[in-house]
């Protein structure tokens, strides 16, 4: 309610302009602001050359309460590598398809009013952030959702755009049965620093939490807050190693072959014989023969709507 809002309250919208919306989304979101005693939000577009990063810097250097990230997962995923590590809340407005990590969240996809008003208003958790450095750069990057290197990253790379804006979720599909033919790639793994292990792959991904879409749950008892970072492997073998790895994927990794193998860990470093492609929260991000994942525990402030969570996904459902 306007009148128990605290005053003068600032916020920054990050927001990816090339979503389309039904509605004007920059007067709904003022409105909303308005009703719950915000100040006018700092309104800050995202461009093809910085998609999110040079935006959230901005907004801390306002020293604003809050940052909501107004785009798909790429937008998401750019403002909290800024926001992880600080005392920033960060709220999310999903636009356009995709839209995991709220989804997973329960905030709404489809109704951003409530979207707003949650990211205003809303509980406020902790999650986990994985940092990603790639081929020993200097730099690391993160992810929410998410990570591949190989099959899964080819598969983003491959998936039709326009069909991603026609039918969401669904294009990553059509992408993956037109991708299932290929070769695997020799590949060392160690885990939390362990015994490297060795394996032909097609695809090694990350995990931060287990929902992937409708329904369909890749990593079996991942969790956003439980400072584990969840490792996927697949190994086909031979032409039809695929049914392998499909019976692996049901048996949950459980049983005998390594077509399908889980892992749970706080460190993961992988180096493959050759360049494979690498996407992280849906972002296509090029090859890569080396990459070191590293659990950064509780470092994001997420606010979500009141009420209970999934247990699927946050480990203390109710705050
Ligand atoms: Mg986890």
């Amino acid at each position: 309610m306007a009148t128990s809002a605290p005053a003068g309250r600032r916020a920054a919208v990050v927001v990816n302009p090339s979503k389309r919306t039904d509605v004007d989304i920059r007067a709904l979101t003022a409105q909303v602001f308005r009703e719950e005693g915000w100040e006018e939000p700092l309104w800050l577009e995202t461009t093809v050359e910085d998609p999110g990063h040079g935006q959230a810097r901005k907004a801390l250097e306002e020293q604003v309460d809050l940052v909501i990230a107004a785009g798909g997962d790429g937008t998401v995923r750019c403002v909290a590598a800024e926001l992880a590590g600080t005392d920033t809340p960060m709220g999310l407005l999903p636009l356009g398809t995709g839209n995991l990590l709220a989804r997973n969240l329960d905030i709404g996809v489809d109704d951003p009013a409530q979207a707003v008003r949650a990211a205003l208003t809303g509980t406020e958790r902790r999650i986990d952030v994985v940092h990603v450095t790639v081929d020993e750069a200097v730099d690391s990057d993160i992810f929410l959702v998410m990570a591949g290197l190989g099959y899964d990253a080819g598969m983003m790379a491959d998936t039709r755009d326009e069909l991603k804006d026609r039918i969401g979720w669904l294009a990553y599909v059509d992408a993956g049965i037109r991708n299932l033919p290929g070769k695997p790639v020799r590949t060392t793994i160690s885990i939390d620093g362990g015994k490297p292990i060795q394996r032909r792959l097609r695809s090694v991904m990350g995990g931060n939490c287990g929902k992937i879409t409708g329904g369909l749950e890749i990593f079996p008892g991942a969790r956003i807050d439980d400072g584990l970072l969840d490792i996927l492997t697949l190994a086909p073998k031979g032409r039809l190693g695929w049914i392998g790895v499909v019976a692996g994927l049901l048996r949950r990794g459980k049983g005998k072959g390594t077509a399908v193998e889980y892992f749970q860990c706080k460190r993961a470093e992988v180096w493959a014989d050759s360049p494979l492609e690498f996407e992280m929260d849906g972002d296509h991000l090029g090859e890569a023969t080396h990459i070191l994942f590293e659990m950064d525990p509780n470092a994001l402030r997420i606010r979500m709507p009141y009420g209970k969570k999934d247990p699927a996904v946050l480990t203390n459902p109710e705050p």
